[in-house]
């Protein structure tokens, strides 16, 4: 097959172009942004499940508080009774005392029962941070999945402004390289992965980088400018510069 230098160096250019915006597919298909949002999904997931046992022991931490609070409570009220009738000291002196010792054990029983209130007060306070801090930490990954997206978003129209500013530079060259030529470099581009098109640089196919025997290095030379070469280990068109 023969074809015009110009027309050679324009199929270059398409192999340019094709390659450019192979890569931008590429860089389309594996935004590392995909792989984060996975991570962070996966991790939104565990999240929501600690968070929902947290919650579960909060809420059991809760009643407790509001048991023991109860508990007191009931305390300070028989005391306080036992007060009032202290004060007014009606009874016998024998009901006066039985009174006083019932206050000496109701005090003592209130003081523990405080004490046990205020363990559950600190259980309840550890529980109530552990809800906040988990919630925290997901409002935190949602606002990061959030900005992920955003940059998913801005890569995808960064790439498709360059796609598109690639397909017109190749309807500019297309005109250029005759069909015969241009049927071939696409059927070698489609089994070759979008390479169809390679230049001999040195000795060497810049498609396969294998380097191309001395005989055949040296039938080249003796070829016209406009004769088109072909590889031959990867049988891709080899432009000559
Ligand atoms: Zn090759």
């Amino acid at each position: 097959m023969k074809a015009a230098v110009e027309e050679q160096s324009a199929l270059m250019e398409l192999q340019r172009i094709d390659s450019a915006i192979m890569a931008a597919n590429n860089r389309l298909k594996n935004l590392p942004e995909h792989d984060q949002i996975k991570a962070i999904q996966t991790r939104l997931a565990a999240g929501a499940a600690e968070l929902a046992v947290a919650e579960a022991e909060l809420a059991d931490v809760a009643i407790d508080l509001r048991r023991s609070e109860v508990d007191v409570e009931q305390v300070a009220d028989r005391m306080k009774k036992d007060e009032a009738r202290l004060a007014a000291g009606t009874g016998s002196p024998k009901d006066l005392e039985t009174l006083q010792h019932e206050l000496v054990t109701l005090a003592k029983r209130k003081a523990e029962l405080e004490d046990g209130e205020l363990e559950i007060m600190m259980r309840h306070d550890a529980a109530k941070e552990k809800v906040a801090t988990l919630k925290s930490d997901e409002e935190g990954l949602v606002k990061l999945e959030l900005e992920l997206n955003i940059r998913i978003e801005n890569a995808k129209t960064e790439i498709a402004q360059e796609i598109a500013l690639r397909q017109s530079e190749r309807t500019l060259v297309l005109p250029k390289i005759g069909s015969e030529l241009l049927d071939l470099y696409t059927k070698i581009a489609a089994k070759e992965g979008g390479v169809g098109a390679a230049l001999l640089v040195g000795n060497k196919c810049d498609g396969c980088h294998l380097a191309i025997n001395a005989i055949e290095v040296e039938r080249i030379k003796t070829l016209a400018s406009d004769e088109v070469l072909r590889c031959e280990e990867c049988r891709r068109i080899l432009v000559r510069i």
